[in-house]
């Protein structure tokens, strides 16, 4: 929106009368203001789907979608295109995670235990993913803001619980929001590195909204996705070292990630009910209501009973997003039976 065709007076290039700043077509003849720019993003975003390369592509018609003006015939074509694209990022990320044709049943109330395995057993992909994703690690620590923003929240939270648990239960966050990030990133959406508000969080700004529910529900989703690995590992350390300060962070790492599942607001899991019809997010609200009766989590209750009540909403989508429920209910238990299994949410001090 900040081009320089916005500041200085233009002419069309059809037709030759002045174009209005922030136009994005000749009020007279309707040629495009942008069409040099569009047709170079196009052509930019072609190479890159035929190179397979389907962030880059998405990330291009995203830069072109605020270039036409929003009724026109281009902005509906546009649309699609990121539409079919997101919706094989999806795919793509199905076949290479799931090839199981059973996956289906998993919409069933016994359905979280199955996915909760599936999890476990992914984990170690996703820790090899996160090693191998050093740069993005270490996103934004280069940035003032999120840096400062960061050691605030140290602080804070040091003062309050001491230096140990602060560096633990900032790292969680940090961790969390990279998922976001790196969904926002497989879907060629511009976002802000993380930001952090002492006793709140931290947060993504989104440069774009997703174009579509199941891409908005996975971008949800991938923060406690990521959330769940950097809580297993804080989980395992603290088991190995017998470190209380590790177990106290990886039972609030357990706890901070449930509660942005609750299928409520902006929360992730929020984000995640966009893509579940009614029938879907019922079978979420029973196998949560089955991952309560093992691990006895309080949350976990809550999150059954909000999902329920989220079933009976008139507004839910007809079309249901099968994968987005089997992520939602695995990670949901697996964090519960975590956080059952370490013991004291209380912070100890150090
Ligand atoms: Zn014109
Ligand atoms: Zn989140």
């Amino acid at each position: 929106m900040t081009s320089a065709a916005s500041v200085a007076k233009e002419r069309c290039r059809s037709c030759g009368i002045e174009v209005p700043p922030d136009f994005l077509a000749c009020p007279a003849c309707h040629a495009l203001v942008h069409s040099l720019r569009l047709k170079e993003l196009a052509a930019q975003a072609e190479a890159a789907e035929g190179a397979r390369d389907l962030a880059g592509a998405l990330a291009r018609w995203r830069e072109a979608l605020p270039l036409v003006p929003a009724a026109s015939r281009q902005h509906e074509a546009i649309q699609g295109r990121l539409a079919r694209l997101s919706a094989r990022v999806d795919a793509g990320e199905a076949a290479a995670a799931t090839p199981d044709p059973r996956r289906g049943r998993w919409a069933g109330v016994g359905g979280g235990v199955a996915t909760g395995a599936l999890l476990l057993w992914k984990l170690k992909f996703f820790l090899v993913g996160i090693l191998s994703k050093g740069k993005l690690l270490l996103l934004g620590l280069t940035k003032a803001g999120t840096l400062f923003s960061m050691v605030f929240a140290l602080g804070a939270y040091w003062v309050a619980w001491g230096w140990r648990f602060a560096a633990g239960l900032v790292a969680m966050m940090y961790v969390h929001e990279l998922g976001h990030v790196a969904a926002l990133r497989r879907y060629g959406i511009p976002a802000s590195a993380p930001m952090f508000v002492p006793g709140v969080g931290a947060f993504v700004r989104l440069g774009q909204h997703p174009a579509r529910p199941g891409e908005d529900a996975r971008i949800g989703l991938a923060g406690p996705i990521w959330g769940l690995a950097a809580t297993a590992v804080a989980w395992v350390a603290a088991r190995a070292t017998g470190w209380p300060a590790l177990l106290a962070v990886a039972h609030t790492g357990a706890w901070l990630n449930l509660f942005n599942l609750l299928p409520v607001w902006q929360l992730d899991g929020g984000r995640a009910f966009v893509a579940l019809g009614r029938a879907h997010r019922a079978a979420a609200a029973a196998a949560l209501l089955a991952g309560w009766f093992v691990a006895r989590d309080g949350l976990l209750l809550v999150l059954a009973l909000v999902a329920a009540a989220r079933a009976l909403e008139q507004g839910a989508p007809r079309e249901s997003d099968r994968p987005v429920l089997a992520w939602f209910v695995g990670v949901a238990v697996v964090l519960a039976a975590l956080a059952a299994l370490s013991g004291s949410p209380v912070p100890v001090a150090s």
